[in-house]
């Protein structure tokens, strides 16, 4: 196997902003020096940028995004090292409404606050990136013409599980999922005749191939195993597994099924019962990387087989399976949209006209999110590192900027990650923080490629690919959603994106969930630009460069948004306990304390846009009135 040098891939090619975004994200660094401790955050000049007509517009961002550099070192510094942060000065600002993040929990609690408190009530968002929405972020690229837009976090709406308050929500804001989904054409790269393939690479299986139409929750035949580059013994025993009808479980209740199920990992499952051999095994690790955020080892059976994965098939039943249909809307930027609608909402100046039919396409001026004659202030690139209740309500100091500030308001909402809280918030209850610690949040991985054409994947016939040897173990290309006044034509030959999908396998000695987690958001940290762009070079080289693909020529941009802090932790059959209800660890962490209520998609343990909306609900129908908090 002969590798390609960085040169031979192109790494040096200056595509769009590489270079800058690369160097500026250590140069805009400054210090937060606060007693003994001193800390890397975005220095005054970045902050001051925000407020600057015109020159600030983070969509457009390349490079590094997602959790960019500069957002994330003040809260590590006191999470991870026990920095204080003493002394701050007093902005002498006051509010009513005090919001800790601004992604969809945080910007539905000021909308929240406002239908309970009245639209005279001054609101201030506080937010550490230098965008807002939260995980719903927007990738803008303008270097091939037109603007292309993608997604840089959420996704979907879901709407089947709306609740009736996020249904009320959604009709205020004029979101119409069904109208939605009308204007869309796009299926996460099914559409193409040999989709979805799946990929083998020279590194992981020795050969570079494409094998067409390989979905393994799909009845495969012989020939189709047949190509797959592992051991003779691992295709045998696909074969096996395939062919199969059988009830292994034929002497079991259905109760008794259900324990095993949930007590033995999906692989362990496909060992022990489907009889496939580690190599065989080894194709499923990544497959549930983009919908659960895990390795397949973290998942129970009886999870894995409710997701469609294949193995009902021993268990008396018939194949059933279709292909995958998951009806979500979504608009040409995920629900970085419907981030916009909000924040339009809540400061129309910012973005005047703004609807769900042109949102997509409106003009914000970031310059006016935080002006002083507001009642609702938006301020970027503020960590808050301090949450306390006082007499009148509550104070909250923040770094910005390389200093610390302090301002006071009669409530807070606490719409940040949950694992941070007991750092903001020390005098909380001890049980409160054990329970607000119990949220590790799980990492994802979404890296926005923008090719010239398609041309190479148009005669391979694909337009989605899974790739399990590689770090990010899924492809597809994102068009063919025209929403929010956006229209891409669902065969677009491009630019378009072809966005690198997924999370990051821990390494094999990270036993229980958690410290694969944690070691996961590790390895992402540790990760720089170039290796990602390394990574996307050569799979597109190997893959398509036969094609004619040139990742000289034919790569535009590339955006990687990493999210360390991804998904909200979900309770699963093999690590969490079955809690009565009021006792589990989400219903203990959300507790009202003081004039301090707690939000985000962490409140409610299931990491949903439709949960960020109903625990911002649940958070400001919990505040004291303002004369119960003196
Ligand atoms: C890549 C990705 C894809 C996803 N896809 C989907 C999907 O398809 N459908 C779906 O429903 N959900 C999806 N999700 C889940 C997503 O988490 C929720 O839908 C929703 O966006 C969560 O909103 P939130 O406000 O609860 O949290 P967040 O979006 O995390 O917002 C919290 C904000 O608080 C900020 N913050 C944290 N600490 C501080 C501090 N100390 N000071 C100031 N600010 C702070 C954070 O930086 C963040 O901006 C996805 C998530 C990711 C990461």
């Amino acid at each position: 196997m002969t590798r390609k040098t960085d040169e031979q891939l192109g790494m040096h090619r200056s595509i769009t902003r590489r270079d800058f975004v690369q160097g500026s994200s250590l140069a805009v660094l400054g210090a937060v020096t606060s007693g003994a401790f001193s800390v890397t955050a975005t220095t005054a000049a970045e902050a001051a940028s925000a407020r600057t007509p015109g020159s600030y517009y983070p969509p457009t961002k390349t490079g590094m995004r997602g959790s960019h550099n500069g957002a994330y070192e003040v809260a590590h510094a006191l999470a991870r090292q026990g920095a204080s942060f003493d002394n701050p000065e007093d902005t002498g600002e006051e509010y009513d409404l005090v919001i800790v993040g601004a992604g969809i929990s945080g910007l539905a609690a000021a909308y929240y606050y406002r239908k309970r408190f009245g639209n005279d009530t001054r609101i201030l968002l506080l937010e550490n990136h230098d965008d807002f929405g939260g995980h719903a972020k927007r990738n803008e690229f303008h270097q091939g013409g037109s603007m292309v837009l993608s997604l840089g976090g959420t996704h979907n709406l879901e709407w089947w599980q709306f609740s009736d308050a996020v249904k009320d929500f959604m009709d205020e804001f004029g979101v119409d999922v069904k109208a939605m989904l009308k204007n869309m054409d796009f299926d996460y790269g099914q559409s193409a005749p040999n989709s979805p393939a799946m990929w083998f690479d020279e590194d992981t299986y020795g050969v570079n191939r494409l094998v067409p139409r390989l979905d393994l929750n799909r009845r495969l035949t012989a020939d189709t195993i047949d190509l797959i580059p592992i051991s003779e013994a691992g295709r045998e025993s696909l074969k096996a597994f395939y062919g199969r009808s059988d009830d292994v479980f034929a002497e079991l209740s259905e109760s008794e099924t259900d324990e095993l199920l949930s007590s033995i990992s999906y692989p362990d499952f496909l060992r022990k019962y489907g009889g496939l051999t580690e190599d065989a095994v080894q194709l499923f690790d990544k497959k549930e990387h983009g919908a659960w955020g895990i390795e397949m080892r973290a998942l129970s059976a009886n999870d894995a087989l409710w997701d469609d994965n294949p193995g009902r098939h021993l268990m008396g039943d018939e194949w059933s399976y279709e292909g995958r249909d998951y009806p979500a809307a979504l608009w040409p930027d995920g629900n970085a949209s419907l981030v916009r609608l909000m924040v339009a909402g809540l400061l129309p100046h910012v973005a005047p006209n703004v609807t769900a039919d042109n949102v997509a396409l409106a003009k914000f001026n970031y310059a006016a999110l935080d002006e002083p004659e507001g009642a609702v202030r938006l301020r970027l690139n503020a960590t808050v590192v301090n949450t306390i209740n006082t007499e009148t309500g509550a104070s909250v100091t923040y770094a910005e900027g390389g200093q610390l500030k302090r301002v006071t308001t009669k409530h807070a909402v606490l719409a940040c990650y949950h694992s941070v809280i007991p750092h903001l918030c020390p005098s909380l209850p001890e049980q409160q923080k054990e329970a607000l610690k119990y949220q590790v949040k799980i990492p994802l991985i979404l890296t926005n490629v923008l090719i010239r054409n398609t041309d190479a994947l148009d005669k391979l016939g694909v337009d989605g690919i899974n790739c399990p040897g590689r770090l990010h173990a899924r492809l597809f290309l994102f068009r063919g959603i025209n929403n929010g006044g956006y229209d891409h034509a669902a065969d677009d030959s491009g630019p378009v994106s072809l966005v690198f999908w997924g999370s990051i396998s821990p390494p094999d000695d990270a036993i229980d969930l958690k410290s694969q987690l944690r070691a996961s958001r590790q390895k992402l940290l540790d990760l720089s630009f170039e290796d990602f762009e390394r990574e996307v070079r050569t799979v597109l080289n190997d893959l398509l460069g036969p094609e004619g693909f040139d990742v000289n020529e034919d790569i535009l941009a590339i955006t990687v948004n990493r999210w360390p802090h991804g998904y909200a932790y979900e309770y699963m059959d093999l690590w969490d306990p079955d809690w009565a209800e009021g006792e589990a660890p989400h219903e203990i962490a959300r507790q009202p304390f003081g004039a301090i209520a707690i939000a985000n998609s962490d409140a409610g343990a299931s990491a949903y846009t439709h949960v960020a909306i109903d625990e911002a609900y649940r958070a400001i129908g919990e505040l004291p009135h303002n004369s119960e908090t003196t």
